[in-house]
């Protein structure tokens, strides 16, 4: 399902500033998924640009991946209130907006588990699953999945940010 910048499916509309679209290259067959918007996000209009896009624009440049050559998104694309977790009903109300933009995709990386509990559909335990890869289907297509940290889990942990950076870098495969 295409997304409209005034959807109301859900009730994080009633907060949001505004909507945020995927961002990067969106025929890319990589994406990264992140768990919400927060609120630089939800000001600015694109996903990531806050202090956790910051350190994931620096692990990216450490791993030799260009966000220009991936795309860049949320499991949900309004920013939820005290930037708490998406409710189930939330994520399920906006996962044909996530489907419509891992459609073409091949390689997912789902950053923290809240994105990855998305993909996956199960509970999850990052320490067992961290840079792992998963054969999901999503809407009829399949894709792999790699769950890893999401950048704010790493900014005061080094080990978290040495195994995101990994991941990033076996993102680079496959572009
Ligand atoms: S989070 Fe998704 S489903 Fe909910 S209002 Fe925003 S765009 Fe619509």
């Amino acid at each position: 399902m295409p997304l409209d910048p005034e959807c109301r499916r859900c009730p994080l509309c009633s907060g949001r500033t505004q909507v945020v679209p995927p961002s990067g290259d969106l025929r890319s067959k990589v994406a990264l998924v992140g768990e919400a918007p927060g609120a630089q996000e939800d000001q600015l209009g694109r996903p990531f640009v806050g202090r956790a896009g910051r350190t994931l624009d620096k692990l990216m440049a450490e791993a030799g991946l260009d966000r220009e050559k991936v795309m860049i998104t949320n499991t949900v694309k309004c920013r939820p209130p005290e930037n708490r977790r998406p409710t189930g009903e939330e994520a399920s109300s906006c996962r044909p907006h996530l489907a419509e933009d891992l459609k073409e995709k091949t390689f997912v990386i789902a950053l923290g588990l809240s994105a990855a509990e998305g993909l996956l559909g199960r509970k999850l335990v990052m320490s067992e699953v961290a840079n792992r890869t998963f054969d999901v289907e999503l809407d009829g297509h399949e894709l792999k999945v790699m769950v890893t940290y999401h950048p704010s889990a790493c900014i005061y942990r080094p080990q978290a940010k040495d195994v995101l950076r990994d991941a990033l870098r076996a993102a680079v495969a496959h572009l």
